[in-house]
């Protein structure tokens, strides 16, 4: 059996973004996906364009829509309007397109892609990894990039990332058609989720409406009487689209989300949002760090992968660790939240910033918790 340089375990945005990278610099890279299909995934596709520094050509042709301006409302009164003119464009991308995107990004650099293998077993023999299917098929390599997702069950065995996981519950709908949403508008609404919001985000021909709750495993979503308000709010019919109810695998602290010749990476690392939900933005950053990593470790430059976590902790989590705390305090208190955080004369600006990825939580979190403390 011929042993790969890296095998990489889920080929989304993040398994395929680090594929793309370590294959350009040569190395010797197997995407594994367990889908034999392209499939629709639950996922708003809003993310900063600034991600687009972690690629050297162009992501635009998959860009459905660039966002603005943001909208946001209180039991779908009380609207705010953040203008992001002066900001970089926050964009809207069809999930499916994206991964499929950067999964030929990556084959045409080099990496090889095999579907379906899903991967039941992983195991070490001295320096080499070993990858089982459930069909029996078997794969060696040199290291390994867990990307499998927010149900990867790798991080929990293998000791990456934070062992109390926390998942966020999410109801997603794609709607055919644009309802009454004006083009280049982005919809948060905030009273109607206990614990979390709704966001309402448009592409050429559909709408990627989602729901999301933060609090906790228990959070429970009150879908239809959400529903019943918010479709005809914005142009559609009750019942219209299809639900698709998934948990969304979220921060929950600082921790190694590397081992021995493996690194975890986008959800399997809990690396998504637990205030807003991205998570496209960290998939991608973490994708390109990971095999910048990698590519440094299977050329002897270092001995270990631990500059990856670090990196990712400065670059990421700090900003998390704040992001957490401000989740924790403004969906128990939501409606003080909107009333202190959203609707203060400079919030439009710097949820802006906040959305075009120019600003990080931890650089408005100290002033936005003492505000909603104090005045609570
Ligand atoms: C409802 C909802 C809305 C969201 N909206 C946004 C948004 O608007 N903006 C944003 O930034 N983020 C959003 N997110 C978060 C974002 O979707 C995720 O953070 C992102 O998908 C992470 O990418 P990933 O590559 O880590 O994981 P995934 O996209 O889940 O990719 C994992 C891949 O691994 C494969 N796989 C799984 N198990 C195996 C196995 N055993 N063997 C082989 N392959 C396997 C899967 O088939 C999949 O292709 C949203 C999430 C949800 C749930």
């Amino acid at each position: 059996m011929s042993t790969r340089d890296v095998l990489i375990i889920g080929a989304g945005a993040a398994g395929s973004t680090a594929a793309f990278h370590l294959a350009k610099r040569g190395k010797k890279i197997t995407l594994l996906e367990k889908n034999k299909q392209i499939i629709s995934k639950p996922c708003g596709g809003g993310m900063a364009s600034s991600v687009q520094q972690w690629f050297p050509f162009d992501l635009k042709p998959i860009v459905e829509e660039s966002i603005k301006q943001v909208e946001f409302s209180w039991c779908l009164s009380d609207p705010i309007i953040a203008n992001l003119q002066n900001s970089e464009p926050f964009w809207i991308v069809k999930r499916e397109n994206l991964d499929e995107f950067l999964r030929n990004q990556a084959v045409n650099s080099g990496a090889e892609l095999i579907r379906p293998f899903k991967v039941q077993k992983l195991e070490k023999h001295k320096n080499i990894w070993r990858v089982y299917a459930e069909d029996g098929r078997e794969l060696e390599s040199k290291a390994i990039v867990i990307a499998d997702g927010s149900a990867s069950p790798w991080p929990r065995k293998l000791k990456l990332g934070p062992q109390k996981q926390h998942h966020a519950s999410t109801i997603s709908i794609r709607l055919k058609g644009r309802g009454n949403l004006r083009e280049g508008t982005a919809k948060f609404e905030f009273g109607l989720v206990h614990h979390g919001f709704a966001w309402a985000f448009p592409m050429q021909d559909e709408i990627s409406l989602g729901i999301g709750s933060f609090l906790g495993e228990n959070s429970k979503i009150n879908t239809d009487s959400i529903l019943e308000k918010l479709l005809p709010n914005l142009g559609f019919e009750i019942g219209d689209g299809e639900k698709i109810k998934t948990s969304l695998r979220v921060w929950n602290g600082h921790t190694n989300i590397h081992g021995e010749g493996i690194v975890a990476i986008g959800d399997a690392a809990s690396l998504s949002d637990p205030f807003l939900a991205e998570g496209l933005r960290p998939a991608l950053m973490s994708g390109y760090e990971a095999a910048k990593c990698l590519n440094s470790f299977l050329d002897g430059e270092i001995n270990d992968l631990r500059s990856y976590s670090k990196i990712m902790k400065v670059k990421w989590g700090d900003s998390m660790a704040w992001g957490k705390r401000i989740s924790q305090v403004f969906y128990r208190f939501p409606k003080l939240g909107y009333q202190l955080g959203i609707k203060r004369p400079t919030a439009p600006k710097r949820i802006a910033q906040i959305l075009s990825g120019e600003m990080s939580y931890e650089d408005i979190a100290q002033r936005v918790i003492k505000r909603l403390i104090f005045s609570g």
